[in-house]
């Protein structure tokens, strides 16, 4: 008999799940009793990712049901989320209750159990990826028993945060705070490349978090987004940007979307969880019909990979609707692609072409190896486990955690079997 399979998609729509059925747990009791009587099983967060992390041939949880929970631990400094709760909901709660996270990825739409398990960030130079924010956890494991882990404390924590799913289902979630703060947003248009790479960290160093948005191609990049804390030392941003001016209306990082769509800028003043994304909670992110790659390179290399990347311009711009370049800090996350050193990240988002888009990225991949880039991975990439392992000095170790973990195999799908288990 053929198995009948859900008709569900991701947010891209490019990939179609292949599970028998999502299910909606209410509680982790059910969660548990699910995970235990399962063959198959994955977690599905808010299916933002543009490959197939999520998908299995069994069972996807959604945890979108989930007793909700946002729990302020003012003292500890530390907010304790349910397992389907999503940024945008847990930031617009702090700032309710006085508290902050330390950055936000472009979009608050993500749920932070899927944007902590690949390791999404924002940027800022000083700023961790989201995950490092992470001082505890809960998941539901391979058994269905439920396992709680703390940082500092639980061996292998390091190697559990960027679990890639294969862990188990993360059903609460511990974070870092700190109080609220205040976030100016000012876009530059057209900074001159050739003085943004005369001076890349004085460029990226300019405020909390700053993105360069281009096409790779011409003398200038298009866009320069700032976003200065406003007790930040460095004061208002100025009236010139590595040659780019001011922009005089709020602007998109594509070319010809409406600004309204994005998150205040003209250097208005306003709360951290309203700034530091780029774009609103209450409408559609970035522009909805596209792909998405992304690659981290080391912080030393940036300058040369970007010069690498503007060298492909003829291959790369035709196909793109726009690239962002930020930064990101070093941490310990053993599978996180800043693990052991300070990056930069090159971000494409593509026009919705697959077939193309996947027989340009072997190019741009061949292009940053010598850099060491390390795919995002919950984005568009080729390497495999092989290619993989080499750049992950932690890598053999989680494989031995996750085989560990579930020995079963109930949470491998064909995304790790491919570009994590099958790298000997
Ligand atoms: C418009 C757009 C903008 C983006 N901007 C950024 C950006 O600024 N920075 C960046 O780094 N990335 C960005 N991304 C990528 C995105 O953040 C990641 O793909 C992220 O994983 C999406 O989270 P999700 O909840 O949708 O996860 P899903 O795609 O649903 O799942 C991703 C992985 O997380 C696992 N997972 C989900 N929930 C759980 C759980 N409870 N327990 C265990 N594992 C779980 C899944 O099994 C899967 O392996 C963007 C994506 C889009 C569509």
């Amino acid at each position: 008999m053929t198995p009948v399979r859900v008709s569900e998609r991701n947010w891209a729509g490019n990939l179609a799940y292949g599970a028998e059925h999502v299910a909606h747990p209410e509680t982790v009791e059910e969660l548990q009793e699910l995970v235990a009587g399962a063959g198959k099983i994955r977690a599905l967060g808010s299916r933002h990712s543009f490959n197939d992390i999520a998908d299995t041939a069994g069972v996807l949880a959604a945890l979108d049901r989930l007793d909700p929970e946002i729990a302020v631990d003012a003292a500890n400094r530390t907010v304790t989320v349910s397992g389907g709760t999503l940024y945008g909901t847990a930031a617009a709660e702090l700032q309710r209750q006085g508290f902050a996270l330390h950055n936000l990825a472009s979009l608050p739409h993500i749920s932070i159990a899927g944007a902590v398990a690949t390791a999404t960030h924002g940027s800022g130079d000083t700023n961790g990826n989201l995950a490092t924010a992470v001082a505890g956890l809960e998941m539901v494991t391979a058994d269905g028993s439920l396992l709680a882990a703390l940082r500092g404390e639980t061996p292998d924590f390091e190697g559990m945060v960027v679990g890639l799913g294969a862990l188990g289902i993360v059903t609460r979630l511990t974070l870092d705070i700190e109080p609220a703060f205040e976030v100016a947003q000012t876009v530059f248009e057209k900074p001159a490349w050739d003085q943004v790479l005369a001076d890349f960290d004085a460029v990226t160093s300019s405020a909390y978090s700053v993105s360069l948005f281009t096409d790779w191609s011409g003398a200038a990049a298009g866009q320069a987004w700032l976003k200065r804390r406003t007790t930040d030392p460095s004061g208002p941003a100025a009236a010139d940007f590595f040659g780019g001016t001011p922009a005089a209306e709020a602007q998109h990082p594509i070319p010809g979307v409406a600004g309204s769509t994005c998150s205040e800028q003209l250097g208005i003043p306003g709360p951290w969880s309203d700034r530091l994304a780029h774009f609103r909670m209450e409408h559609m992110p970035s522009k909805g019909d596209e792909l998405q790659s992304e690659y981290l390179v080391p912080r030393e290399h940036a300058v040369d990979a970007i010069r690498t990347m503007r060298s492909l311009s003829h291959l790369v711009t035709p196909l793109l609707l726009i690239s962002e370049i930020r930064t990101v800090a070093a941490d310990n996350l053993w599978m996180s692609p800043n693990y052991g050193r300070d990056g930069i990240a090159l971000h494409f988002t593509w026009q919705p072409d697959q077939q193309r888009v996947e027989a340009l990225l072997p190019v741009i991949e061949a292009a940053l190896a010598p850099f060491r880039a390390r795919p995002h991975w919950g984005k568009l990439f080729t390497s495999d486990a092989s290619g993989l392992a080499p750049l992950y000095p932690r890598f053999g170790d989680f494989v031995a955690l996750a085989t560990a973990m579930d020995p079963e195999e109930k949470f491998r799908n064909g995304f790790l079997r491919r570009t994590v288990f099958n790298h000997r």
